[in-house]
């Protein structure tokens, strides 16, 4: 029997097989693609943010920063002495209208609490700050300026992360996991992204595709935060000399990953054009899409222990912020595993029982 089981070789199976590896037990991460040609994290746009509602979601977006930073030492290893996921801490600027204010204003008691170093603004200040915007329609605006948001490249996160694991004695393998009860092992982690609910039919996740466009513009900020519009549901950010910008609209039972063409024009570009008036000289220059495992019940996390099994463990669900999430999602399943409790972030309101009780905890801030 083995010691302990990995399904999925993703950001989530990687951070966990990390952390558990990290504590001696021995780990097998069961991967059916390593190619991850359609695994989430390589499609996200890595952003790493502590600008939520939850609490929960805010600290998990503050042990983000603190891991990502350290990883030059602690991820380093005698193939790859010197990683490093790429961090642009740019920050992160969200935009709310009148409609989103007042659950905005209550999440900012939350950010107080949490220490979590955001600002606010009223939108009319905005233009002393962010020379290129157009506040036309909006209340008011967070944003972080001293390089505690930002973004990373995932694949090198993920390369980081498994390669550690490795070195600290997990095996990363190629095969396809039917039935959960196929495995024989201590401790079972599902891991499977917005395939969860193959194996665990009971779980509310499922592929969510969203496309995200890369455009080019004659005027480059290359210094601009990772800007969400929250009025119409766009979000952009720099890349290299262009930009990636992401549409608002999303599509379940989405048969393939071929990116909604028509979302640029009849969505994104006139949500970009309004906000940044520089914006109305953009070019498509390319585009992709990927799956959000999102969580049809309430967008937010689920993480614990099956209350239907023995010996498995889960977490999935993360709806757009998996990425960020990863170092304290790993780290808090392998703090239950080992010890039954979580030791840091408590991530107890993100357990099953919740979602089979239908209790919703919704997280707000999806982009
Ligand atoms: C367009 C887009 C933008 C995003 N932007 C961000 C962002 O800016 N910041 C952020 O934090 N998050 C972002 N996300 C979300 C993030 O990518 C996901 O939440 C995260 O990747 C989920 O990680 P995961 O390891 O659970 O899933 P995945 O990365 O999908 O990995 C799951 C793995 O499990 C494997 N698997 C599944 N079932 C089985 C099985 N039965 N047997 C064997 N292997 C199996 C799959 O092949 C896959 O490789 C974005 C996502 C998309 C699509």
């Amino acid at each position: 029997m083995d010691d302990v089981v990995v399904v999925g070789g993703g950001i989530i199976g990687a951070a966990t097989a990390y952390f558990l590896s990290k504590e001696g037990r021995k780990v097998r991460v069961i991967e059916r693609d390593p190619t991850y040609k359609k695994a989430s994290f390589p499609l996200s746009l890595g952003g790493f943010r502590r600008q939520f509602f939850q609490k929960e979601n805010i600290n998990l977006g503050k042990f983000a920063l603190e891991f990502i930073s350290n990883i030059s030492n602690t991820l380093k290893t005698k193939d790859n002495p010197n990683p490093t996921a790429s961090m642009v801490p740019n920050g992160y600027l969200l935009l709310f209208g009148p409609e989103h204010a007042q659950k905005q204003y209550e999440a900012l008691k939350n950010h107080k609490a949490c220490e979590a170093g955001t600002k606010n603004i009223p939108a009319s200040k905005l233009k002393e700050i962010f020379s290129w915007i157009n506040p036309e329609g909006l209340e008011t605006a967070t944003y972080t300026d001293s390089k505690i948001e930002g973004w990373i490249d995932p694949h090198m996160f993920h390369n980081a992360l498994k390669n550690k694991a490795i070195e600290l004695g997990a095996k990363f393998e190629k095969g396809n996991i039917e039935k959960i009860n196929d495995i024989k092992a201590k401790t079972i982690v599902s891991a499977a992204g917005c395939w969860t609910k193959e194996l665990l039919d009971d779980i509310p996740v499922v592929p969510q595709k969203h496309t995200v466009f890369r455009v080019k513009c004659p005027k480059h900020y290359p210094d601009m935060p990772l800007t969400g519009d929250l009025p119409s549901g766009v979000y952009w950010r720099p890349e290299g000399k262009e930009y990636l910008a992401g549409s608002p609209n999303s599509k379940f039972d989405a048969p393939d990953l071929e990116p909604e063409w028509n979302d640029f024009e009849e969505l994104v570009w006139p949500a970009l054009a309004k906000r940044v008036p520089e914006f109305e000289e953009l070019k498509l220059t390319g585009g992709w899409a990927g799956y959000y495992d999102c969580n049809t019940l309430d967008n937010n996390a689920i993480v614990g222990k099956h209350p239907k099994y023995e010996n498995v463990f889960m977490a999935t669900g993360f709806t757009g912020r998996g990425l960020m999430q990863a170092p304290g999602i790993g780290r808090g399943l392998t703090e239950l595993i080992m010890t039954g409790k979580y030791q840091t972030i408590d991530l107890s309101s993100f357990d099953l029982d919740r979602i089979f009780a239908k209790q919703k905890r919704t997280e707000p801030y999806v982009l």
